[in-house]
């Protein structure tokens, strides 16, 4: 117990960390004046039913973007590590809870969840809890998603994605592995068979450079989902900025390779979390920014050198390539994290309305507009997030889907 920690809370009236700072909302002095009180259990229930995922995004939260950065003892004092405790309380919960049906609203009603990540998780637990037969579909074989083949096992033990495997066979939870809808079931049938399809499949289409050579290069998602798969030689170069080019710069320097990140921009427009970035610097991932890929040869890649340019009109700065600084940088492997979108294949032959970005129009509930019974959520209709975020999405299409089908 941090009670410590605990006892500095200003248990607010209207707290910024949870209104403004929490895309769960999660409702931090209620469960900090539990964990003060010694009743883990219930702050622990608390949590878990706001957010069944609290004991993992209380990890790989940027909590200096969310909770901690709203804490109003920001302003003069050091905020609280609501996060800390967070850990304490719902780590702890995860292990040993049972789900239990609270509800008979969705009694009778068959759900399939298309893909088993932060998404198809929380969504399980409260259309089960209201209910509902819950079956779950993934391309993978194993549950977790990014959770288990994203992430790695350095920054979120595996355990966290088991522990909902065993909570979900418990309950009775169907779970089919290495089923990917729109190959070897099309999205028309699940439509069919079950009463609501709630879609999270992720964000797992690499976006490309655009560059001659380019299919020299390793995508980082296949090389986090098994990094054991790849031989990288002694040296690699990762291209991005983002949390996926930190996961990919930090798996390769622990399989032994002398690692570089290469960024065409500066350290502070990097989208990766800022934390992320200064671990891996403490790894010994050495980075070089404003360099830009032209080409991938056989043993390595041509940059060429960027700069920040104030436009004369005193808009925003934007980096420019300056030409005639081409230089070839050898390497034995070279990653590419550039970003990443959604795939929106399953929809193919179905009457789904795309808009003019070949995106789904949906509803302010999340329901595809076109087709009767189908919802989305998550990566698969924000583009790449975060887990925090895929649940808040999540919590939308499932609250949409009671609206409809439930009978309170
Ligand atoms: C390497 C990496 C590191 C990250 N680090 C962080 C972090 O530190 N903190 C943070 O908050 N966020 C992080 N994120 C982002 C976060 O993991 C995602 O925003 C979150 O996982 C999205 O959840 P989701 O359920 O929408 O999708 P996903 O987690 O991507 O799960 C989608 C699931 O759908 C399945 N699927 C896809 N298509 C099909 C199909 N056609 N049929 C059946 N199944 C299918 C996939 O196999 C997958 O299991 C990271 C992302 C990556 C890639």
């Amino acid at each position: 117990m941090n009670n410590t920690e605990a006892l500095r809370c200003l248990l607010c009236k209207k707290p910024k960390c949870a209104l403004d700072g929490c895309p769960v909302h999660t409702p931090v002095p209620e469960a900090m004046l539990l964990y003060r009180q010694g009743k883990l259990e219930e702050a622990g229930e608390l949590l878990f039913r706001n957010n069944p995922l609290s004991a993992v995004t209380s990890l790989v939260c940027d909590w200096k973007q969310f909770c901690y950065g709203h804490c109003v003892l920001n302003v003069k004092k050091v905020p609280v590590r609501w996060y800390e405790i967070e850990q304490e309380i719902s780590g702890a919960y995860l292990f040993h809870h049972r789900l239990q049906r609270r509800s008979s609203e969705l009694s009778g009603k068959r759900i399939a969840l298309v893909g088993a990540g932060p998404v198809g998780l929380s969504a399980a637990v409260w259309l089960y809890e209201a209910g509902a037969d819950v079956v779950l579909y993934d391309a993978n074989p194993r549950m977790g998603g990014v959770l288990r083949y994203g992430i790695p096992a350095f920054r979120l033990d595996k355990k966290y994605c088991d522990a909902f495997e065993q909570m979900f066979q418990q309950a009775g939870i169907e779970f089919h592995g290495g089923i990917e809808v729109g190959k070897d079931i099309t999205l028309a049938s699940l439509s069919d068979t079950y009463d609501a399809v709630l879609l999270g499949a992720g964000a797992e289409r690499p976006a490309t450079l655009r560059i001659p050579g380019e299919e020299r290069a390793v995508q980082a998602l296949p090389f986090l989902k098994d990094p054991s798969a790849f031989a990288l030689g002694r040296k690699v170069i990762v291209i991005g900025g983002g949390n996926v080019a930190m996961d990919a710069c930090r798996t390769a320097i622990r399989q032994g390779a002398e690692t570089w990140v290469y960024y065409r921009k500066t350290f502070e427009n990097m989208p990766a979390n800022p934390l992320e970035v200064e671990e891996a610097k403490a790894d010994g991932v050495q980075f070089r920014v404003f360099q830009a890929p032209v080409e991938v040869r056989e043993g390595g890649v041509v940059f060429r050198d960027c700069e920040n340019v104030q436009p004369e009109d005193g808009g925003r700065v934007v980096t420019r390539i300056i030409d005639g600084t081409d230089h070839f940088v050898e390497c034995d492997t070279l990653l590419t994290a550039i970003s990443e979108k959604p795939d929106f294949g399953l929809f193919a032959g179905t009457p789904a309305v795309m808009n003019q970005w070949g995106w789904p129009e949906i509803s302010e509930g999340q329901q595809v507009q076109g087709l009767s019974n189908v919802w989305v959520a998550g990566d698969f209709c924000l583009g790449p997030k975060t887990v925090v975020e895929a649940v808040a999405s999540a919590r939308i299409a499932v609250a949409d889907i009671l609206r409809i089908f439930g009978t309170c």
